[in-house]
């Protein structure tokens, strides 16, 4: 049985290039000042990675045991992987429902949800609490082409079906005057939701760890893990040795022995505008609405709170295997793209100024959902990941699953689906992203084809229907 596993840390750690508008921000307004790891040292739980899931896993074992001592090892700067790079879309699960009922009974499946529910407004609680850029407001799930009309019918009545009313339907007329968007084909709301500064709040959890007596070490890639009476946690500069470890290192989690064909690698593009207050409320955009439409490669437009406009496209890219995570980090190379798609929605809108852009890789699990496991063959040592793009508001309600769990206290869904490695293969590598190179530029086509109110050829729907990521729901 081994009993050490090698990990690969991110490569590109400490290049300052490939961050976020969002990590660059916060940074801006507030330096890292956290050491990295020197000597040797022992904890109750070390915790690799400074995300949202290794930071709130912190924060709920410290609040629910006082005296437990955390250390937490990240290989860059807290926020520097998804935490820090993503589109600030704080929403539940219930869009996933469908997804949840896959994986689990129903009962269970809408618990899962509702529970998703409660850890939005605990995120929101804290955002306040700290002062973290957040918003309320409803995230619309759009039409913006007519194949795309009633996607989200099936789901709204799933949860309908559950006894739960989350989605709204709401007319173009209704979208256009609050955001000035142009999607003649309608959509719904789920008002529980928010935008929020991702990376303020990252850094924010980390001081707020820090005060509460966490232990934290940036700049300390981990790059070797060995079990014994105490599972030791080596990095660069020193050790730690543990009783418990944490990897809560997402998107790199796809090295880990028996996940490389559970999770694939798929980049998003975001850009963000310089501020243009005054254009955003002659459009009418004056609330938090955050928006995203239906296609496979989803398009997403949001505000921030000082007036910039932030859009974005996923799909754009496929990782090979594990070194998606690594491979897929840049500034984004096809703005043209992201502008397209901009237009599409906002055909009145001059090209607004772009501040920053940026691509980033988002980890998508077969289930894409999260789920949280004991790594194959090395005791006392857990792993989360899997969010599939869902994982803002998600994160906590896995640390409080993964806190419960590694504190011995009874938790409603400690053995729930969420604690067990989903079910299912994506093709080996290379095959995987082989298909990938002769699927999305048909999904392009495709998407081009149906965005001018024309149906794609039979070829090229059948080319698209190949996607490597179409088990994503
Ligand atoms: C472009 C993009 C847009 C997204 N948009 C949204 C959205 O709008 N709403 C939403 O809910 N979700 C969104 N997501 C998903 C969300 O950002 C993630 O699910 C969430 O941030 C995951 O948090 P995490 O802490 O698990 O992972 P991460 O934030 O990725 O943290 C993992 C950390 O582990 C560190 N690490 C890895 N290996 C090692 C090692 N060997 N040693 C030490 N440290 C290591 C990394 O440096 C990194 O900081 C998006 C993701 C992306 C990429």
């Amino acid at each position: 049985m081994p009993s050490a596993l090698a990990l690969n840390p991110p490569w590109q750690h400490g290049e300052t290039s490939r961050r976020s508008f969002w990590l660059a921000q916060a940074i801006a307004t507030d330096p890292p000042a956290i050491a990295a790891l020197q000597g040797h040292h022992r904890a109750d739980v070390c915790i690799v990675g400074g995300g949202f899931t290794g930071l709130w896993t912190a924060l709920e074992l410290v609040s629910r045991a006082p005296g437990t001592s955390v250390r937490l090892l990240e290989a860059d700067v807290c926020g520097a992987g998804a935490s820090g790079a993503n589109a600030g879309y704080l929403m539940n699960l219930w869009p996933k429902l469908q997804a949840l009922q896959k994986i689990a009974p129903s009962e269970e499946a809408a618990a899962i949800a509702a529970a998703s529910a409660a850890a939005v407004d605990e995120v929101l609680a804290f955002a306040r609490a700290h002062e973290v850029e957040c918003r309320p407001g409803p995230w619309l799930w759009a039409a913006t082409n007519a194949a795309q009309a009633g996607a989200w019918e099936e789901t709204a009545a799933a949860i309908r079906a559950a006894g739960h009313e989350v989605l709204r339907p709401v007319s173009a007329a209704e979208i256009k005057a609050t955001t000035g968007a142009e999607i003649e084909f309608g959509g719904v709301v789920d008002d529980g939701c928010a935008a929020l500064q991702p990376a303020a709040l990252c850094r924010a959890l980390a001081a707020a760890a820090i005060a509460a007596g966490v232990e934290i070490c940036e700049h300390s890639p981990v790059t070797r893990i060995e079990a014994g009476a105490r599972t030791t946690v080596h990095a660069a500069g020193g050790s730690v040795a543990a009783e418990n470890v944490v990897l809560a290192i997402n998107a790199w989690a796809a090295q880990l022995p028996g996940l490389g064909r559970k999770m694939v690698m798929v980049a998003s593009d975001t850009a963000v505008t310089e501020p243009i207050p005054e254009t955003l409320a002659e459009m009418g955009w004056q609330g938090a609405t955050t928006i995203s439409d239906s296609r496979r490669r989803l398009n997403y437009f949001r505000t921030t709170a000082d007036g910039r406009l932030l859009f974005g496209k996923g799909g754009v890219e496929v990782g090979y295997g594990a070194r998606g995570a690594d491979r897929l980090w840049a500034e984004a190379p096809d703005m043209a793209g992201i502008g397209r798609a901009l237009k599409h929605s906002f055909p009145h809108l001059a090209a607004p100024p772009v501040a920053h852009s940026w691509r980033a890789p988002v980890e998508y699990s077969v289930s894409s959902l999260p789920f949280c496991a004991q790594v194959q063959d090395l005791p006392s040592t857990w792993f989360v990941t899997g969010y599939s793009g869902d994982g803002v508001g998600p994160s906590k309600l896995m640390a409080r699953i993964l806190a419960a769990h590694l504190l011995g206290e009874p938790d409603e869904f400690e053995r729930s689906a969420l604690t067990r490695v989903p079910e299912g293969a994506l093709p080996p590598e290379p095959l995987r992203w082989l298909g990938s190179r002769l699927v999305l530029p048909a999904l392009t086509a495709a998407e081009r084809r149906e965005d001018e109110g024309a149906r794609a050829p039979w070829a090229m729907r059948r080319l698209a229907d190949l996607d490597p990521t179409d088990f994503v729901g």
